[in-house]
């Protein structure tokens, strides 16, 4: 029996169709797209969260900024940032950027190893379909993008000031970026779904 799509734009159903390498369906009422056909979705998804998870501790370990005023030096991590707006009365944003730039990415990384991995490997993890759930629907809270925006704020107003430095860490950082919108692009939850359903 052929399964039935819904467009999660427009909700019209569809017959689903086997597609070729790399091809896309398309809505036929809206346009917008159904599913793709992607190969090495899971090897690609479990190799590029694996180099997100590396970025990731790297930049949160190692020195992200420094900061040089009248010979003497500060060294500050992702964390001293947060810390910093917590003790100045911005709980809300320090919680916010906590959670864009470390929590959500963390959970993200490893939630698409958990569930790439096993799989590679011809296992279906006992969590499988709680955890694919989780990963997709984490997606657009884990935004990097928005430290770095924290970050430039502050540069901005102590760049007359102090000398700036960046750090390991801000270079890790700013690669994780582009490492995880790769790793983002990669993940076909179709491909989960139906090993899911296949091993059933
Ligand atoms: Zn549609």
């Amino acid at each position: 029996m052929a399964s039935a799509v819904a467009c999660e734009f427009c909700d019209l159903l569809h017959e689903e169709r086997p597609l070729a390498s790399r091809e896309k369906a398309l809505c036929v009422r809206c346009g917008g797209i159904l599913y793709r056909c992607q190969p090495d979705s899971l090897r690609r998804t479990f190799a590029l969260n694996l180099a997100a998870l590396a970025l990731l501790l790297v930049a949160n370990v190692y020195p992200f900024l420094s900061f040089s005023l009248e010979g003497q030096t500060q060294v500050n991590r992702i964390v001293t940032g947060v810390i910093l707006l917590w003790n100045l009365g911005y709980v809300p944003l320090a919680l916010l950027i906590l959670f864009a730039s470390v929590i959500a990415p963390a959970a993200m990384i490893l939630s698409g190893l958990y569930v790439s991995g096993p799989l590679l490997r011809g296992r279906v993890p006992r969590h499988l379909a709680r955890v694919t759930r989780l990963h997709v629907k984490l997606a657009p809270w884990a935004m990097l993008e928005i430290y770095l925006l924290a970050v430039f704020a502050t540069l901005v107003k102590l760049a007359s000031m102090a000398t700036i430095t960046p750090g390991m860490g801000a270079w890790a950082f700013g690669a994780l970026i582009l490492v995880s919108a790769a790793a983002k692009a990669a993940f076909d939850p179709q491909v989960v779904w139906k090993r899911l359903e296949a091993s059933r």
